[in-house]
């Protein structure tokens, strides 16, 4: 029986994928046989380094373009990239995101609109330019991070909730829409990962976290990218419109 998870000459975009959740996804991707053509924000070097290291891990080729991805020009050069280089892009992950903390009477307004711009506005861009080449093919798959935030909220969270619940609604509408076109949309709503996200935290502030997870642990960034395989494998092909939590049944 052929494996499903087989994603050998298929073409995935990974968005954020310098570190963290996104190198993970980038690596679980290109473990499976996909090309690949990643985004980071800013440092070249490290893209660069992300896209030489995975290619000589797996034989994969794997294409740099480096972006804002609040900015709808990115998603145009991600998806010219891959059409440029590999003529289709059978999957479309958008993973970068950024985090913003900030009781409601302190959040400065700006940061808040930074927030809903690279989490939310990016996965509307992104989830544009992929549709648009997708339906070429008649066929693709969609993922968008968002977050055990988007679904429960948290104090000091309002607008990093919002623009991850604002993914959800992107997620189930856009998949409505393009289920005719053969392309499916999904989201996964990671709970608390180990990533540079999380790094940093107070020592008493992680553990706090750590007590609110019922298998009492973080989560890891291969724990999510395993989730990202199912939705762009055949094991998928029949669900769409979903919101996947991997969380260790954390409470919030
Ligand atoms: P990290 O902070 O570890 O990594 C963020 C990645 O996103 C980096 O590759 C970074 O690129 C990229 N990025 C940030 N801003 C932009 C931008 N404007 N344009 C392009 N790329 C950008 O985050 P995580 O890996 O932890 O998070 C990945 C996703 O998972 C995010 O959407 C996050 O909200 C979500 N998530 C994470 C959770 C966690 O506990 N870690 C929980 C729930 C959801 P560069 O290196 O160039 O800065």
């Amino acid at each position: 029986m052929p494996d499903p998870c087989n994603l050998t000459d298929k073409v995935a975009v990974v968005t954020g994928a310098t570190r963290g959740i996104g190198a993970a996804i980038a690596e679980k991707l290109a473990a499976h046989g996909a090309h690949l053509v990643l985004n980071g924000a800013r440092d070249g070097a490290a893209l660069d380094a992300a896209c030489a290291k995975l290619a000589d891990a797996y034989g994969v080729r794997t294409v740099p373009v480096v972006g804002d991805v609040a900015d709808a020009a990115t998603a145009d050069a991600l998806a010219k990239a891959a059409f440029s280089n590999f003529k289709r892009v059978d999957v479309w992950v958008n993973n970068a995101g950024i985090l913003h903390e900030a009781l409601l009477g302190m959040a400065a307004p700006a940061e808040m609109e930074r927030a809903v711009a690279v989490n939310l506005n990016s996965v509307l861009h992104g989830t544009q330019a992929a549709v648009r080449v997708m339906r070429r093919a008649s066929s693709g798959s969609i993922v968008n991070l968002s977050s055990i935030m988007g679904r429960f909220g948290n104090r000091g969270l309002t607008a990093y909730a919002a623009s991850k619940a604002g993914v959800i609604g992107a997620t189930m509408a856009a998949a409505k829409e393009v289920a005719p076109l053969g392309i499916r949309v999904n989201a996964i709503a990671p709970g608390f990962i180990d990533s540079d996200m999380t790094a940093g935290m107070a020592p008493d502030k992680y553990q706090e976290k750590i007590d609110a997870i019922g298998m009492k642990r973080a989560g890891t960034g291969e724990e999510v990218a395993d989730a990202v395989l199912f939705f762009a494998s055949d094991l998928s092909r029949y669900v769409t419109g979903q919101v996947l939590g991997v969380d260790g049944s954390m409470i919030v």
